[in-house]
């Protein structure tokens, strides 16, 4: 029964989008290829929207990225951000946590979830930066963070792992 349904339907679907080779479909204004909902490209919708509209969403979305720098990078609730803060004091260093640290940074494909943040001082914060915790060269920091935190253990641990499974 699946297939003669599959079979009716593909057809009228094709006549207002016509699928790519890559499951995509071609966009009737630009001609590009895309994976949007609707016959039209993200990018021709968008540019058919009023122009106040448009400043409207831009800035939103500014508004958005600002409200995530001033987070430190996270979508992690305040809440649950504080309560990490709270929860030690800086596992590098042992300094004051007035700040968390995304122990695999969020841009080296790190997930943003509270597991993966750690109470951090703002210089310990700044000075690993974006590297991995086997690439910050502070070992002292490194290996006071691995006493102290089962986190950071667990950072280390997958690192090792993840190292191993190149050989
Ligand atoms: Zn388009
Ligand atoms: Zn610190």
């Amino acid at each position: 029964m699946t297939s003669t349904a599959t079979l009716t339907a593909r057809p009228t679907e094709s006549t207002s989008t016509p699928e790519t080779g890559n499951g995509g479909k071609t966009c009737p204004s630009c001609g590009r290829e895309h994976f949007a909902w609707s016959a039209t490209c993200d990018t021709c919708r968008y540019r058919a929207l009023p122009a106040d509209v448009r400043r409207a969403r831009e800035r939103q979305k500014w508004q958005h990225r600002q409200a995530r720098i001033k987070s430190g990078g996270s979508r992690v609730s305040r809440a649950a951000r504080r309560a990490i803060r709270a929860s030690g004091l800086c596992v590098y260093c042992g300094a004051l946590a007035d700040e968390t640290d995304h122990l695999w940074p969020l841009s080296r494909g790190g997930p943003d979830s509270p597991e993966n943040l750690v109470p951090c001082c703002g210089r310990c914060n700044r000075s690993k930066g974006q590297k991995l915790l086997n690439e910050w060269t502070e070992w002292d920091r490194v290996a006071r963070g691995l006493f102290f935190s089962e986190r950071v253990q667990q950072e280390i641990s997958r690192l090792i792992s993840e190292e191993s499974a190149t050989f």
